[in-house]
């Protein structure tokens, strides 16, 4: 008995003319993404995806932990690939199922006959794969309302096949299939998060991280690199682009009023990172930025924030609670990295007194008193390339 992988996809199929898109899209980066394993075979039909292992030494339950983390997926089931008759569908059905079955009391066959010149309606097989499973176990129940567990049986084109789990896949879209957007990358919890929330939506990214040695360690951009290895993990391929930042924080140090020290400083990352984003061809930026969490994420700071750049913000964590975007980190293994404690290069030149209101005019005054046309360019073609893939 073969056994292999079916995958289904969620939202895709609502895709109407460009279905076939998002499809191959997926089947893709289902492809580049276990390559390495060794030989597969993917094929599609009647929204299912099909993941064949063509050498025998390929670890299906490696495949699997490789397919949990493909955007698109919504669920992934390891079957046994069946010949299409009754009596073999019952027989190969229990002799695949039964230590699975044997651990469980009640059960219930569901049937899904996608081919439907097969004989036998959907109710009719699943009670006669059902009868069949009671015979050879003599423990196990029926119980059609709150079953332990179902067997799933499913008549195609070509074979039947036979399973019980659905393991949940991470969901959104494929990669590649909704344009490209840079994200602002620090060492910390939130922005590793809101990357992954606008990847998951089939966006691709880039990486932009402020490094300001020595004020901060090449440890700190060690980190950056590791969880951008676990944003790549998902979505393929990142390029970061590391931004030498110390002498735009220095300049601004001397020459702008400490109150506005913080905000001045975000507006000019927005703007390298609108400059950096622009040359790769992304349509948006992205920032770990939740309303209200410190004082440059108040609304009015928010504000002059958004002034610096023409390209559309995203803030996917804008309205989360540091426990929800916590949860988030640690799901997506992202949280025990963002912990480590080297300093990210916002917390050396924090002011004591940081406006909360923010006016523009008065940030725009300030910022005439330095070179920020100058300073952006500088930065941007002193940033150094790391690109990152799986
Ligand atoms: P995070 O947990 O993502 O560091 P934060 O709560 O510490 O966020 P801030 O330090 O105010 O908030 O930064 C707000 C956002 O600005 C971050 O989420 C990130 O998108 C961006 N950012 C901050 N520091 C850097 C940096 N050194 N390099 C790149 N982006 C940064
Ligand atoms: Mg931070």
């Amino acid at each position: 008995m073969d056994e292999l992988i079916l995958v289904k996809y969620g939202e895709i199929i609502l895709k109407g003319l460009n279905r076939p898109l998002f499809e191959n899209k997926l089947i893709r980066n289902i492809k580049t993404s276990l390559k390495d394993l060794g030989k597969i075979k993917v094929t599609r039909a009647q929204a299912t995806i099909y993941i064949e292992p063509m050498d025998k030494m390929i670890q299906i339950s490696q495949m699997i932990e490789r397919l949990k983390k493909i955007f698109g997926i919504v669920s992934i089931s390891r079957v046994a690939k069946v010949e299409k008759d009754m009596e073999c569908i019952k027989k190969q059905a229990v002799e695949y199922l039964l230590p699975t079955l044997t651990h469980h009391k009640t059960f219930k066959v569901e049937t899904k006959r996608a081919d439907k010149r097969f004989p036998l309606k959907s109710p009719e097989i699943s009670r006669e794969v059902g009868g069949y499973i009671l015979s050879k176990i003599s423990h196990l129940k029926v119980d059609v309302h709150t079953p332990d567990i179902i067997v799933n049986i499913e008549v195609r084109d070509t074979s039947a096949y036979v399973y019980t789990e659905k393991i949940p896949g991470v969901g959104g879209m494929p990669t590649g299939t909704n344009g490209k957007a840079t994200l602002l990358l620090s060492g910390g919890i939130d922005s590793p998060v809101a990357g992954w929330m606008i990847a998951k939506r089939g966006v691709e990214l880039e990486a932009v991280h402020f490094f300001s040695p020595p004020y901060t360690s090449e440890r700190a951009k060690d980190k950056v690199i590791e969880l951008t290895k676990v944003l790549v993990s998902y979505c393929g391929k990142i390029n970061l682009h590391i931004v030498p930042f110390t002498d735009i924080q220095m300049e601004i140090y001397e020459k702008c009023p400490d109150d506005q020290l913080t905000l001045i400083m975000r507006r000019l990352m927005m703007k390298i990172a609108e400059k950096i984003g622009l040359k790769n061809n992304s349509n948006a930026l992205i920032t770990g930025e939740s309303l209200g969490q410190v004082a440059s994420q108040t609304i009015q700071s928010l504000g002059v924030t958004n002034a610096a750049v023409k390209l559309p913000v995203f803030r996917p964590l804008i309205g989360m609670d540091k426990d929800e975007i916590v949860a988030i980190a640690r799901k997506i293994e992202t949280f025990d990295i963002s912990i480590l404690p080297y300093e990210d290069c916002c917390t050396i030149f924090v002011p004591k007194h940081p406006k909360t209101k923010p006016q523009l005019d008065k940030l725009l005054a300030s910022e005439s008193h330095v070179d920020v046309d100058g300073m952006v360019n500088k930065a941007v073609n002193e940033t150094e390339l790391i690109e990152i893939t799986q």
